[in-house]
């Protein structure tokens, strides 16, 4: 059985203890707006840490906690993850919840590709932000019970959470989307901070403004 943690704990690899050798998927979903090197470098980690065989980038829609101001085409977060993952055999996209449109549910995703990957264990990857979240998510009671969720920290969030989560140790990454966009309207660098091709894909497009 997957060991799980109520209290705030930090687990490391080694203490973790995984359930039979049913092959493992990890899932990243996110706005990705845009998609930066902290979403690839914790999809990377995770995976070599957890022996995943997959990660899948899942891109919402419509997120039910985002607001919107400074949203983007779906179609464009789209092309910038399969920019920011070409090269990576590991890597995927996962478009269930563009193509299911509306407000995206995780519980809903998980679901349908609990259908597509009936073989596998799914490893959901969230970020300590989104963990903070988790007792608002849609059907959580039911979710925490159909995957395992891995946790990565992020700054300014306690690893705490009322539900289990695998808490994963990488070097804290303080890049954000919204770092990005900040300093794309400041007209600042992102060189280094996202992936050149989604660098070179939001000055050609225009995007942000930057
Ligand atoms: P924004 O700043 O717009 O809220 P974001 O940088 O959090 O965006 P998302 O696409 O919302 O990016 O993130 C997708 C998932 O990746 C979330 O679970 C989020 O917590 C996690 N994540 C993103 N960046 C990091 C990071 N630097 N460290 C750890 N987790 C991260």
């Amino acid at each position: 059985t997957v060991q799980t943690v109520k209290e705030p704990q930090v687990l490391t690899t080694t203490e973790l203890n995984f359930s039979g050798n049913k092959k493992r998927i990890g899932i990243l979903g996110g706005t990705f707006n845009p998609p930066h090197l902290g979403h690839l470098i914790i999809a990377e980690q995770v995976a070599d840490q957890l022996g995943l065989e997959k990660v899948f980038f899942m891109p919402d829609d419509n997120p039910p906690h985002v607001d919107h101001k400074e949203s983007i085409a779906a179609a464009e977060r789209e092309k910038m993850v399969a920019l920011s993952i070409a090269g990576n055999p590991l890597f995927r996209i996962e478009e269930c919840e563009l193509r299911r449109g509306g407000v995206s549910y995780t519980y809903d995703s998980i679901k349908y590709l609990q259908e597509c990957h009936p073989d596998y264990e799914i490893y959901f990857i969230i970020g300590g932000d989104m963990v903070a979240y988790l007792p608002k998510w849609h059907k959580v009671e039911q979710l925490v019970k159909m995957v395992h969720f891995v946790g990565v920290a992020r700054h300014g969030y306690p690893r705490q959470s009322p539900y289990p989560i695998m808490w994963i140790d990488i070097p804290l990454i303080e890049i954000s989307s919204t770092l990005i966009r900040q300093k794309l309207r400041q007209h600042c660098s992102i060189k280094y901070l996202v992936p050149d091709a989604v660098e070179k894909y939001i000055k050609e497009r225009g995007l942000y403004n930057g």
